[in-house]
């Protein structure tokens, strides 16, 4: 593409996903800079690993509160408010359940049905107590465990964007593993948007049912494809419904949020998810900020309304369906 002549890329693997980021100059100084940063927030917000800031409070579950910083208490009453809308699936203390199902990991399994009741009752959000004052953050039972796996991707990439702001540069993309969050437009002239692809489920890494074009917003998916394993013939993805404890199950294979923060876009992918087309596009009806487009089983591309992007879709074997159809 000729607009793409003047962009540098840089690429590393953090987080367990490959990061790519997309700048007009070549400047690898800030480039390492950005890695550096997205490097810095794992290690606060990292529940795979000791130590971190979610870890100290995990291990301190049914002991006492720990005072954490600013930015991750911020992020985890943000989580914390998500998951306590009514009928909401987000849920900030899912840990105990993503700990057991392993998806994604090695060894991952069907957990056994007590063993999921078990786990369940340990992931109750309202058992996570939060201090404005002291920016602490207790959790009242032990075993409970907080994961931001839904949230932190989005959160980091935009205080990438943040960031690149401070340094004046105004024009670039960073995708963490999936998360797109775009500065401006795609090239120096103005008007160009940047494309992000809409990914084909269970297909190959490149295989795309259609293409998104964005200027300044933030593109997420949340996707049963990302992260899965089969046992006796059944799938079993990463999106844990914290009604039943199993991966949730509806008419949908994806869901994409266009906004203008990523960390919203993480955080209503899984949300609209739960809610599937119907109710998803009902909600969004009243806010204005939030566009989806869901991508169900049965091969329709739904756009909950577009005003943030244009959609080009490319596989004819799925269909664009009117909204609600
Ligand atoms: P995402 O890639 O943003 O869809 O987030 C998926 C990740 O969020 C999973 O790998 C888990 O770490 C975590 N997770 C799974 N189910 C939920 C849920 N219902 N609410 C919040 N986080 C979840
Ligand atoms: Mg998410």
């Amino acid at each position: 593409m000729p607009q793409e002549a003047h962009v540098y890329s840089y690429s590393a693997v953090l987080m367990g996903s490959p990061i790519l980021l997309k700048l007009f100059q070549h400047n690898e100084h800030l480039a390492h800079q950005v890695f550096r940063l997205i490097k810095h927030y794992e290690n606060l917000l990292t529940v795979n690993r000791s130590p971190s800031e979610v870890m100290n409070i995990n291990h301190a579950a049914g002991l006492h509160p720990v005072v954490v910083n600013p930015a991750v208490y911020q992020l985890i009453k943000c989580a914390k408010s998500a998951s306590l809308l009514p009928n909401s699936v987000f849920n900030l203390a899912i840990g105990p359940l993503v700990k057991c199902w392993k998806i994604g990991f090695q060894g991952s399994s069907v957990p056994p049905a007590d063993e999921i009741s078990t786990r369940l009752a340990l992931t109750s959000p309202h058992q996570v107590i939060l201090d404005d004052e002291q920016h602490s953050v207790f959790i009242t039972q032990a075993g409970m465990e907080l994961d931001l796996g839904a949230i932190a991707k989005g959160y980091i990439a935009d205080r990438v964007r943040d960031f690149l702001h401070s340094q004046q540069v105004f024009q670039g993309l960073i995708n963490l593993g999936g998360n797109v969050q775009t500065l401006g437009g795609a090239s120096q002239m103005r008007g160009t948007p940047w494309s992000v692809g809409l990914k084909k489920p269970f297909a190959g890494p490149d295989d795309l049912i259609g293409v998104i074009e964005v200027e300044g917003k933030s593109v997420v998916t949340s996707g049963t494809y990302e992260r899965w394993f089969e046992f006796a013939g059944k799938r079993y993805h990463h999106i844990l419904d914290p009604r039943t404890g199993y991966p949730l199950d509806n008419e949908l294979h994806s869901v994409t949020i266009v906004s203008e923060d990523s960390v919203d876009g993480d955080i209503w992918t899984t949300l609209i998810y739960g809610m599937g087309v119907e109710q998803g596009c009902a909600c969004l009806a009243n806010k204005p900020g939030i566009e989806a487009i869901f991508v169900t089983k049965d091969r329709r591309v739904v756009l909950s309304s577009q005003q943030l992007f244009t959609f080009t879709l490319q596989d004819s074997s799925y269909q664009l369906a009117p909204q609600g159809s």
